[in-house]
């Protein structure tokens, strides 16, 4: 029985500070189960990572308010020391009846060692009934490469640029450690990620070893636990890392496969990694090729011209986007020398009504000023009705009216939001119903 083992490093290297899939009412529920066991759960996965199948007496079935079986022996392991949870089945022990399988959904311990095994459905199965438990074996495996990875990844900041660990999260996707540093280069990185995937291709044995507390301080642990427990649990990776742990490890380096790292990122207490191993890393590498392809082939190049074609097009947009802009304008003096030129020789303000159902804001924008800047006396009132729709009322300086007020009673109508000041107004109808008619009115007001 494994009473003092240092359960879990939640309180040693990589704490579980950010973890967050345990539902913070696991321990209200674990807390009532627990004063009526008398004893822990055996962990079987503190002494083999790869137990897959075991058998167990159920000692406690919870029904409500989440249905969980508590067994007397698991190798299911409960979510702590950055690792998440395994899932699985339970079935009765001898039955081959594939409809009494429960679907272990999640796994949690409790601070005296007790393990619930959340089930998908209330448990059929009686108190003091013998049962068989089923690892999910792809998700375990990969679990193991993650937190071995981490591991070996750790130790290796440790070893070139004595950064410490501070803690470990498991993601669905990706996982990250939190390194205590002040900074952190990209090539820093690249050279702890080529020292872990040395220590990986060594293919190194890695050993449980279970010391006493006294027995540890001479070991040169990457860092000692506070002296909670009488044993403790370590991860050997032979002639490279000594660490306290309760988590589920490779038995060799080579299990591992690869560590990939993904990303750094300063956060607010040091420098955040992200990393991905094993078979993730090859997923996730799949995944950015066939992105990186894709995007190749649309700019007819290959995936490592990629940042130098992307460059190319933003520098060839933005030349598009300045002789667009010119053509724009020059289109509008036109459009505004031409509007004016029509206008018949009268006295007084000329009032210019226009609507254009394919030009934008913008344009109408553009058309206003150079229809106020060219004549003293013009009050323009035009809509683009592209969607969205558009109002701009302008006046020449020194014209009598306001823009903004006009707006306001327009839009007051037609629904929708805008203002301005007294020689320049812009708008958002809601509608273009009845546009044209409002601004036939707008004008008449002007004129009258
Ligand atoms: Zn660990």
């Amino acid at each position: 029985m494994l009473t003092a083992v240092n359960r879990p490093h939640v309180r040693s290297q990589e704490s579980s500070a950010r973890i967050s899939s345990q539902p913070s009412d696991v321990d209200v529920r674990v807390s009532r189960v627990r004063s009526a066991l008398a004893r822990m759960t055996e962990h079987l996965y503190y002494h083999d990572s790869f137990l897959s199948e075991f058998d167990a007496d159920v000692l406690e079935t919870i029904a409500a308010p989440r249905p969980a079986l508590i067994l007397d022996r698991t190798a299911f392991y409960p979510t702590s020391g950055g690792q998440v949870f395994d899932t699985g089945w339970i079935v009765p022990a001898g039955t081959k009846d594939d409809s009494q399988k429960l679907r272990v959904t999640e796994v949690a311990e409790d601070e005296a060692g007790t393990i619930l095994h959340f089930l998908e459905t209330p448990p059929s199965i009686q108190k003091g009934s013998r049962v068989r438990g089923l690892i999910d074996v792809d998700r375990r495996r990969d679990h193991i490469q993650q937190h071995s990875g981490q591991h070996i990844l750790s130790a290796a900041f440790v070893r070139l640029f004595s950064m410490p660990t501070v803690s470990f999260h498991m993601g669905a996707e990706s996982c990250s450690i939190d390194l205590d540093t002040k900074s952190l280069s990209a090539e820093q990185a690249e050279a702890a990620e080529a020292l872990a995937n040395d220590i990986v291709t060594q293919d190194r044995r890695v050993d449980i070893r279970f010391v006493t507390q006294a027995e540890a301080q001479g070991l040169g642990l990457r860092k000692l636990p506070p002296a909670e427990r009488d044993q403790l649990r370590l991860i050997d990776i032979h002639d490279f890392d000594l660490t306290a742990c309760g988590g589920t490890h490779v038995s060799s380096t080579g299990q591992i496969g690869c560590i990939l790292l993904r990303k750094i990122e300063k956060v607010r207490q040091g420098w955040r990694v992200e990393f991905v191993c094993g078979k993730r890393a090859v997923a996730i590498a799949r995944r950015d090729y066939t992105v990186l392809t894709e995007s190749a082939n649309l700019l007819s190049t290959h995936i490592w011209d990629l940042p130098q074609q992307i460059r190319k097009s933003q520098e060839d947009a933005r030349a598009a986007r300045k002789s667009h802009e010119q053509l724009l304008q020059d289109l509008a003096d036109f459009h505004a020398s031409q509007i004016l030129a029509e206008m018949p020789k009268a006295a007084g303000p000329k009032i210019i009504v226009r609507t254009f159902p394919d030009r934008d804001l913008n344009f109408i924008k553009l058309l206003a000023q150079r229809l106020t800047r060219r004549s003293s006396e013009v009050i323009g009132l035009l809509a683009s009705t592209s969607a969205p729709p558009a109002l701009v009322f302008a006046q020449s300086p020194g014209q009598p009216f306001d823009m903004g007020a006009l707006m306001k009673e327009i839009l007051a109508r037609l629904g929708g939001r805008g203002g301005g000041s007294k020689d320049m107004a812009q708008g958002g109808p809601a509608q273009t119903d009845g546009l044209d008619a409002a601004l036939d009115e707008t004008a008449a007001i002007l004129r009258s």
